[in-house]
């Protein structure tokens, strides 16, 4: 057959992946002459071949490309005729506009597990074993293209035998840019909290020792620090407790493998599946002994994850426990990345296990959760970021989303893809708002990217508003667009989604700026890209206290009961009530009545608030989503009916039920009618509606409410990928740039 010569360009995920030397071998296989590069949107592969054989070799492609590889499109062309003499693995090309995936960090492959753990192989026990198909990418990434030389390992100087491995293109190693062994790579330091040098051998060997005898460590692992302790030592996880001054916020526990996750949880195959993926997600579980623990104190579920660097490995082989590891942060500020850093907690771990490479993007542990089989993100970030989405249309310029004030991410959009960064956390101090900043810069920067529009929310106080305005004043030529923030809610399920029809879409929520200057959290809304439309909302009450009502379930309970009983609730006794002095009362109903500090607000989280203050079950939280928790606690599915609401002129006025929970002889019973009420003001409002059914906001992380939801709507669609709280909202202002 005739020789041509083709050229085959190759999109997503192919870098830094091992993508050329598998070319390099599927070439080989065929008896082909060319050559393979990458380039700024891919891989580039230039071939003779006959037409025959040209499809063989891109079904292979398609069929074997490596595991951590992903592919967007592959196109080929024929062109010109040129000879070769052999298959070549040839330079990166010129830079040009960057569309090509950061790959991001995964776990330890079962191959260098196999070597870390033979004693024969020249890497056993060397804490940063790593090859093509496993270890840190993103988050040790100055630039792209994806080289040694743009990554933090670039102050180690490759000894001769890594040299080897990193130029055989039949290696495992071939161009895996992190690769480092006990001569040349990067090493452990081990320290005490004044920074003092503690000498040992090993220095694993040694932290074993210290978790053993109860000691709270720091460790620097993939995307940030965590402090760890030993999980089945009580008084350590106390003594954390006491010194992060974190009352009763569930801790993440790290297990050696499945044999020991089970121990503590009940795991479906969905959830192991999670579990053992590469990117090692924490995943929140059932936990086995409702109360045998302080890891996850009155809650029923634990958040647990595997080993996912050799390091980690290594310890909880040595170990056989269970640790607690949980994000080494200051509150409200990101999560620590360096020893500078990490000072600030210096009265928090009592040793430190550093090492020397350093950490250039910081990211979270990821977090997921599976509700009636199916995924649900709560937090996207370590393993998978930065994401990237391709939307239903191509957006006519470049966008630059800059996504809520709490669990913020933002993203950039550009042709029809969007990128959206990892968890960058609350926006609620200084050095959370550079840090975000900083985020912003870095994807500007290996994108290659400038933004022509800028999306934000309309909350005329959000960190990320202030951003906005300053990049606005600064950039004249910008196009500004203020987003609503459940609108850009839907919009992100939808994204994710690829829906371009029409929705009808529940947006149950903390809190987001509404049109009307309200705080909205209980919105029904039919849209598409182009528009929206508020169909239905819960009635609004007074949040007491503005910003303090989100953190004193009681002020909204309280509010509630002003706003059905007036001065009267000068003499109810109930918990609610009763966590006021009668001075409080009094001072809180004038504030009340005059509308003091008091906006009015739609919000479901409220509302769940409302009712956890109510049956006593909650006052004041000690974290975010707290009385949701509890409420699921304390949920009985045997228990039927529910309460009756008014539904009229677009306000669903359910505020009438809070008395009624106080009649009930149980308070689970209360709150298992509330769930089943919730569900039925849905089933009220969206009955008239032939629309697929969306679901996004916070309150969707509630366990028990989606799971009654998709018993209802078992077509009812959640997002898998991006989290349905307000780390999805920067995806969504995106799209709502398409807007007319
Ligand atoms: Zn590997
Ligand atoms: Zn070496
Ligand atoms: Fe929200």
């Amino acid at each position: 057959m005739e020789l041509c010569t083709y050229k085959i360009n190759i999109t997503g995920t192919v870098q830094g992946v091992g993508f050329r030397p598998f070319i390099y071998t599927l070439a080989q296989r065929y008896l082909l002459t060319g050559t393979v590069s990458n380039n700024s949107s891919g891989v580039e592969i230039i071939i003779n071949s006959d037409v025959l054989t040209l499809k063989q070799f891109l079904i292979a492609i398609e069929y074997e490309y490596p595991l951590l590889a992903k592919i967007d499109t592959i196109e080929h062309k024929e062109i010109e005729y040129k000879t070769f003499d052999s298959f070549e693995i040839i330079k990166t090309q010129s830079k040009g506009n960057v569309v090509v995936n950061i790959p991001p960090d995964v776990s330890i492959c079962k191959e260098c597990e196999k070597e870390l753990l033979d004693p024969k192989n020249r890497r056993y026990g060397y804490p940063f074993i790593n090859c093509t198909h496993c270890g840190v990418r993103y988050s040790i990434i100055y630039n792209l293209p994806y080289d040694r030389k743009q990554t933090s390992m670039k102050t180690f100087k490759m000894c001769k035998t890594c040299e080897l491995e990193y130029n055989n293109p039949l290696d495992r190693r071939y161009h895996a840019q992190p690769i480092g062994c006990y001569d040349c790579g990067p090493k452990l330091k081990l320290m005490d909290n004044l920074g003092k040098l503690i000498n040992t051998k090993n220095e694993v060997d040694k932290t074993v020792k210290l978790l053993q005898e109860g000691k709270i460590l720091a460790l620097k692992g993939v995307g940030g620090y965590h402090l760890i302790c030993d999980a089945s030592n009580e008084n350590s996880i106390q003594e954390l407790r006491t010194r992060k001054k974190r009352e009763t916020k569930p801790f993440a526990v790290m297990v050696s493998d499945m044999k020991m996750a089970r121990e503590l949880a009940i795991i479906s195959k969905q959830e192991e599946k999670l579990l053992l993926s590469k990117e090692r997600p924490i995943v929140i579980v059932k936990k086995k002994n409702k109360h045998s623990n302080i890891i996850a104190p009155n809650i029923s579920y634990i958040g647990l994850f595997l080993p996912y660097t050799p390091l980690h490995l290594l310890l909880l082989k040595k170990l056989k426990s269970p640790i607690v590891a949980t994000s080494a942060n200051v509150t409200d500020e990101p999560i620590c990345t360096n020893i500078e850093s990490l000072e600030k907690l210096q009265g928090i771990y009592d040793y430190v296990l550093d090492h020397n490479r350093d950490i250039i993007n910081g990211c979270d542990d990821s977090v997921f959760m599976v509700v009636k089989e199916k995924e649900v993100a709560i937090r996207r970030s370590r393993g998978y970021a930065p994401i990237r989405v391709t939307l239903p249309f191509f957006l006519k310029n470049n966008v630059l989303a800059l996504g809520a004030n709490q669990k913020s991410t933002i993203a950039i959009g550009f042709d029809n893809q969007v990128i959206l960064s990892p968890h960058i956390g609350d926006l609620h101090s200084i050095s959370s708002v550079e840090y975000y900043e900083k985020n912003i810069e870095t994807l500007e920067r290996i994108y290659n990217f400038k933004a022509k529009v800028i999306a934000y929310d309309k909350h005329p106080n959000y960190e990320s508003t202030k951003i906005a305005n300053k990049i606005i004043n600064t950039n004249k030529d910008i196009i500004a667009k203020k987003v609503q923030h459940h609108y850009a809610h839907i919009l992100a399920v939808m994204a994710e989604k690829n829906i371009k029809s029409k929705v009808f879409g529940v947006a149950f929520d903390g809190t987001g700026y509404g049109d009307d200057g309200m705080l909205w959290g209980g919105e029904f809304m039919v849209c598409d890209f182009e528009d929206y439309k508020r169909i239905a909302s819960l009635e609004y009450f007074k949040l007491l206290g503005g910003a303090k009502a989100i953190k004193e379930p009681r002020r909204v309970a309280l509010s509630i009961l002003f706003s059905l009983y007036g001065k009267d609730v000068f003499n109810l006794d109930n918990p609610t009530t009763r966590a006021f002095s009668s001075v409080e009362l009094r001072v809180y109903y004038t504030a009340w009545e005059k509308g003091l500090n008091s906006p009015l607000s739609s919000s479901v989280g409220r509302l769940f608030d409302a009712v956890a203050s109510l049956l006593g079950i909650c006052q004041v939280v000690s974290f975010e989503g707290e009385s949701g928790m509890l409420l699921e606690e304390l949920f009985d599915s045997s228990v039927i009916g529910y309460y009756p609401f008014n539904y009229e002129n677009e306000k669903i006025d359910i505020l009438p039920i809070l008395p009624l929970l106080l009649k009930e002889k149980d308070i689970s019973i209360a709150v298992s009618k509330f769930f089943y009420t919730l569900v039925e003001v849905i089933v009220k409002v969206y009955e008239p509606y032939d629309l697929p059914l969306v679901l996004s906001g916070g309150v969707f992380q509630n366990r028990v409410l989606l799971g009654l939801v998709l018993d209802r709507f078992p077509n009812a669609i959640i997002s898998n990928a991006i989290p349905p709280n307000d780390g999805g909202i920067a995806l969504g202002q995106v799209m709502a740039t398409l807007r007319k």
